[in-house]
This record gives structure tokens, sequence and C-alpha cells, in this order.
């Protein structure tokens, strides 16, 4: 069995969602087991409504939500043939009419909680419309809701897996489908407490899903299909001598998601390193590209690999005392980092201050600066960009931060960073 996962761009239009349609019918005989995520942004305008809904303006939410609710039956409408249209619209209805049922109500408990039981419901549209295409096209296609199966804490907005009660109702359920069908399509990025309240697993979290399926499954393979011919050594559109990258190590693409590329969800290696089961990247716009194989392989010969963040903000806090920077004030600074939920990308010590560097929230980088005011003279820059060389060579660095202002810079024998002003 092999575990297919397509993400929101594949099927953000039609004529994506034939195409997607088709990428499946190429693997006929196969059994597999397809994760969905929502229809192109739905997971943003379905943020927006939870907003909406949680600052009592009902009004705007339930506006908004029609809005998807409208963009979605007129996706039925021109991608399902009649006979089986009336069908795939009555499958949707109760996600529709279960959300506005709560958006009439009015909120008494957390934001998370509510952004769950709303933004749930892009995942069930979108799976729902994809099955019932795959159903008139003839294929042995069935649809499960994958809250019924994947358990998970009540961690809303970045729930944690209940492994045990999840792998025997994944088991017994997704055997025993598989005997009357090949195809079975369900959704990611969302799971359900034992109360049976929805809970999701985290922006892009679709990724995710899919490798759990495959560790608890033991599939052969989980494929992720995205709009790119495979995962590249740099952003393209900064460095044009990026190249794809046909081969890579699990701890190579942990390494990469460490450093902020957005390659693939952080958390779907692990599941899939355990069970060694290979992920591979392909394009759902030319499938016969090679595409990226990542697996426990390491390759010997990788390019340089960048990873670049904007927006960062250089932080440094310096003892008012004249104090070392160690034990009680490096505590204290740590403390008021998990306080204010934010995470160094890069630090680096003198005798007397501490010098790190985040991504700019400005919430939480005044809430910070605020706190540590008490005990440290603050000082922060922001507006600058962190990059992040893997593999490198001496050679090629000067090419990389030429006519740039370095701040910061770090250096192991396979990966330097630099953080330099714009
Ligand atoms: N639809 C969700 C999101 O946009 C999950 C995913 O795409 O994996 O974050
Ligand atoms: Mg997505």
């Amino acid at each position: 069995m092999k575990i297919f996962k397509f993400g929101g761009a594949s099927i953000n239009n039609i004529e994506r969602y034939i195409n997607t349609g088709n990428v499946i019918k190429s693997f006929s005989g196969e059994k597999l087991l397809i994760v969905v995520s929502a229809m192109g942004k739905t997971t943003n305008a379905l943020e927006e409504v939870a907003e909406s809904f949680f600052n009592n303006n009902k009004e705007t939410a339930l506006k908004k939500f029609e809005l998807i609710k409208e963009s979605h039956n007129s996706t039925v409408e021109s991608l399902i043939n009649p006979d089986y249209s009336s069908a795939t619209k009555e499958k949707l209805k109760p996600f529709f009419t279960e959300t506005e049922w709560l958006l009439h109500d009015s909120p008494v408990r957390s934001y998370d909680y509510y952004y769950d039981q709303i933004v749930c419901c892009g995942e069930l549209m979108s799976s729902s419309i994809l099955c019932s295409h795959l159903q008139q096209s003839k294929l042995s296609a069935t649809w499960v809701d994958v809250r019924d199966l994947l358990r998970t804490d009540d961690n809303f907005r970045d729930a944690g897996i209940d492994w045990e009660y999840s792998k025997d109702k994944i088991g017994e359920t997704i055997i025993s489908l598989f005997k009357h069908h090949d195809i079975i399509v369900t959704q990611g990025f969302i799971g359900a407490t034992d109360q049976n309240e929805s809970t999701t697993l985290g922006r892009e979290g679709s990724d995710y899903t899919a490798a759990v399926f495959a560790h608890i499954l033991n599939a052969e393979s989980v494929t992720i299909w995205k709009d790119v011919d495979a995962v590249m050594s740099a952003d393209p559109k900064k460095y044009p001598d990026a190249t794809n990258i046909t081969l890579l190590s699990y701890l190579e693409v942990i390494e990469m998601a460490y450093y902020g590329a957005q390659v693939i969800h952080p958390k779907t290696i692990k599941p899939l390193q355990n069970k060694n089961i290979p992920l591979l990247v392909k394009s759902f716009i030319n499938p016969s590209l090679q595409g990226t194989t990542i697996s426990n392989t390491v390759s010997k010969s990788l390019p340089p690999i960048v990873v670049h963040k904007e927006k960062q903000v250089l932080m440094s806090f310096k003892s008012k005392d004249f104090s070392f920077i160690e034990d009680k004030p490096a505590e204290m600074l740590q403390q008021l980092f998990s306080k204010t939920r934010v995470k160094p990308n890069l630090t680096q010590h003198t005798a007397i201050s501490l010098l790190c560097c985040f991504d700019y929230h400005p919430e939480k980088i005044e809430q910070l600066a605020l706190e540590a005011e008490n005990m440290f003279d603050v000082q922060l820059e922001n507006g600058l960009e962190l990059l992040t060389i893997r593999h490198y060579n001496e050679e090629s660095l000067h090419e990389f931060i030429r006519n740039k202002i370095i701040l910061l810079e770090q250096k192991t024998t396979e990966t330097v960073q630099f953080l330099m002003r714009m």
C-alpha cells in the first residue's frame, strides 16, 4: 500500500482536481490511501471566520463562511457530473450545518478550541469532493472521516496524537476498507479527542498525517505531490543556480526544516525514519519527473543547501550590573523566551550579554523586550535576514554575502549561518 498526500495547491481549481484524479488513475491496481488538505487557501479563509466569530462579529463570520460554501458548491457543480453532484452536495451539507450552528452561538471557550471546530471543515469538504470525482471516474474509492480514526489530546491547534488508540483504530478500519476498495480518501491535518471534539495538528500538518498513517500501516512509501519538480537546493527566485536534489537523507531534511526550510512539515520525518519508509516528493504537474527520494541513504555529494529567512530581529540582552550571562540570568532569559513563545534562530554569548536572532512577530518581541528590561539593557534591530548554508564550500561563500553587512556569524564544519542587514 502507498500513501499519497495532495496539498491545497493540487486541488485549487477544476483543472487541478482533474489532474489529481489523473495522477491517481495512473496507479490503477495499487492500494492507495490518499490524504488531502483543504482546497487552495481555504484554511486561511476559515481562520478569518474563526477570528470574526471569536470577536463576536457573528454576521461577518457567517458572511465569510457563506463565501466558502459557495466556492465549494460551485466546484462540485463544475467538476461532478449531474448524476453525482446532488449526492456530493448532500455530503457537504452536514459540514456546513455543523459549522453554521456553531457560528450562531456565542464564544464561551478558548479561541483555539473554536479555531479547530471551524477550520477542520476545509479538509472534510475537499476530500469529499475528491472522492466523488474519483467515484464518477469509476475508480473503486471510498471516503473516511479521519476524526473517527486519529485520536488526539485536547491541545487544540497543536494536538498530540494518541498513538495507542489510533494504531488499533486505523489498523482495523483501513484494512477492512481495503478489502472492498482500492482507494481510501481521508483528511490531513485534523483529528478528534475522546470527547469527539475536532482538533488540528498545526498549520501544514497534512504531511504529518500522511506519515502517521504510513507508520501505523507499514506503508511501502509516502508520496507528497507538490507543484515543484523536486526539493531544491535553494529558492530559485533568489538563487538562479538552485538545483533539484534527487536524494536526501532523513537527517538532512530534519536539519533543513530545523533551519527554516519550508519543504516538508518538520514532524513528518520521525514516524517514517522509525520504520524506514521512504518519502517521495513529486510534481503533480509532471509526474514523470524523478522528484526527490528521502530515505536512510546518505547522499555523498550534496550541493550547498541554502535556507533564507527574512523578517529577522536581533536582540541583545546585556546585564545591567555587569554580572556574567550564565546560570541565573541565562535561565531567566530562557524562561522569558518560552513564556512569550519565541524561539531563537541563532544565539551568541559574550561576557555580559546574550545576542539572539528571532522571527519578527511584533507583539511577541515587544512583550519580550518589555519583560526583559527589568533585568537587562535590551537593544534590538529588525529587518534583518538569516542565511543558512549547509555543505558550504569556502570558495563560494563570498558570493552569498557580497555587499552585505554581517552582524553575526556561526560556523560548524557542515553549516554556516550569517545574520545580515538586507
Ligand atoms: N490545510 C492546512 C493548512 O493549510 C493543512 C495543510 O495544508 O497541510 O495549513
Ligand atoms: Mg497546505
